[in-house]
């Protein structure tokens, strides 16, 4: 079984989110099911230099205003196709953004010019190499189905997953005329949202089936709510779309092999996540005493995630005497105001303004619980990092949080199957007696670190999903639909 990737980012070469986790390391393990992919990403700055070492499978004097070539090489075990066409991402800084923070002008053209490559791909393969199967991910590769639509009935099937609906690429039509996008697309069945051109919407219409990253999101974007406008093309295809747990990298994140933290540790020993801990302390300039929960968060600052609410639980938080070390970036209001929030509350509020991937480690190695108060979260992987890292996951009970962490509520303590803590509706109200239930748990110490110890052992992987990925694959190739 052959399938190609289609996709805007891949960890450890680009990443900006979870996406990149999703794209490095899902292909590993179907590697070894014996699914053979091939990953399609745009060669930006970071990938050039290996781009100019592979071999050449295609050139064009010009994609949309430029030459383009796609090279294949092979790096940190993934066979990669990149895409390298320098006046459409050879361009430094954010790979969708500009310096000023507002979309590429031209994003319509870029991810445009992959998806049509992902579609020739597909059709004639490179270098004799043909995917039985394209698979294309978030809006970025969104035109890819269409293309394989508009091509004919030889094309090969197509899978579309939705890592997050809030992103879905959308553009005024009449700048679209270049794309080679036949007219007969823009349909409300089609690739037309409310009057612009949707490359999510087109993915979706097209494609033959349908993911999202887990079973509880993919039916929360058929509802209003969390459908974004696109919960009734949902509907329309619900018998086409499933969600599939996301796993992470288990030899990346393992806590005892982790190079990022002074402490390396197991379940068997993680007294020895003091010393982590007072790393984290000096790091955040936090102070020493351990009376409370040192929690953390790693995250994207957005309305998204639900971190203006924990703003307003912070005077709670400190009162019951534990400390936050958050480390984020993104909405520059929320970034003032949790570096004012660390002056407020000095020695027990600790900020990093930034994207530090091997902080990052630290802080779940480092931890007691890592807060998640997402508003919709379609996975979410820092849960599953903490689960990993014995780092207790508080969150919001939506998406996959809800589906991979187990609430620690008495039922599930007298059971003995409790990872986590859960909270719903998300309002600062809910987080406030979260935090508490957290706290007092933290005070028990056999119950907590049993907790710790169950969470560690619960399945994160990627085995289990990339067995659900590969008899989605082989029921597609069976029916050839
Ligand atoms: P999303 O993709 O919506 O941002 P996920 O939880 O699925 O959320 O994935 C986020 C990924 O990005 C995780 O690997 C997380 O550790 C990482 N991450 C987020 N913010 C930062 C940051 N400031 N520094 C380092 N890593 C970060």
């Amino acid at each position: 079984m052959k399938v190609l990737f289609v996709a805007s980012e891949c960890a450890p070469f680009v990443k900006t989110g979870g996406l990149a986790d999703v794209i490095g390391a899902l292909p590993l393990t179907l590697k070894s099911q014996g699914v053979e992919v091939r990953v399609m990403l745009p060669a930006y700055p970071a990938l050039r230099e290996m781009a100019g070492q592979g071999e050449v499978v295609r050139e064009m004097d010009d994609l949309h205003g430029g030459p383009a070539r796609l090279v294949a090489v092979t790096a940190e075990g993934l066979d990669l196709l990149l895409l390298d066409a320098p006046h459409l991402f050879d361009r430094p800084g954010n790979i969708y953004l500009d310096a000023t923070g507002r979309d590429w002008s031209d994003n319509h053209l870029r991810f445009g010019a992959l998806s049509w490559m992902g579609a020739q791909v597909g059709m004639d393969g490179a270098a004799g190499w043909v995917p039985d199967i394209v698979h294309a991910h978030d809006w970025q590769a969104g035109l890819v189905p269409a293309y394989l639509h508009q091509s004919g009935s030889s094309a090969p099937s197509s899978v579309l997953t939705i890592h997050n609906i809030a992103f879905q690429g959308l553009f005024r039509p009449e700048i679209c005329g270049n794309l080679d996008l036949s007219g007969d697309l823009f349909t409300s069945d089609g690739a037309e949202y409310f009057g612009m051109l949707g490359f999510l919407k087109a993915g979706i219409a097209f494609c033959d089936r349908i993911t999202t990253v887990s079973p509880t999101y993919a039916r929360e974007v058929m509802q209003p709510d969390f459908g974004m406008g696109l919960d009734g093309i949902l509907r329309k295809r619900r018998g086409d779309l499933s969600g599939i747990l996301n796993g992470i990298d288990t030899d990346m994140w393992n806590p005892a092999s982790d190079a990022a933290l002074p402490a390396s540790y197991t379940a068997e020993t993680l007294a020895k996540k003091r010393k982590n801990r007072a790393e984290v302390e000096k790091r955040f300039a936090l102070d020493a005493d351990t009376d409370g929960p040192l929690f953390c968060v790693v995250s994207r600052l957005t309305t998204q995630k639900g971190l203006d609410l924990l703003l307003d639980t912070l005077p709670g938080l400190v009162g019951r005497g534990a400390k936050l070390a958050l480390l984020g970036s993104g909405d520059k209001d929320m970034e003032a105001r949790f570096v004012g929030a660390a002056h407020r509350y000095t020695g027990s509020v600790g900020v990093i303004i930034g994207y530090d991937e091997a902080l990052s480690h630290l802080l779940q190695g480092g931890s007691d619980a890592i807060l998640i108060p997402s508003r919709f979260e379609p996975c979410g992987l820092t849960q599953l990092y903490g689960l990993r890292y014995g780092t207790v996951p508080v969150v919001a009970r939506t998406g996959g949080l809800a589906d991979t962490v187990i609430d620690a509520n008495d039922a599930a303590l007298v059971a003995g199957c409790a990872t986590g803590v859960q909270f719903a509706p998300v309002t600062a109200f809910a987080l406030d007696q979260a935090i508490e239930r957290t706290c007092d748990l933290y005070r028990q110490p056999e119950a907590w670190e049993a907790m710790l110890r169950r969470g560690m052992a619960h399945p994160v992987s990627w085995d289990q999903s990339a067995r659900a990925y590969r008899d989605l694959y082989d029921t597609l190739q069976r029916n050839g639909s």
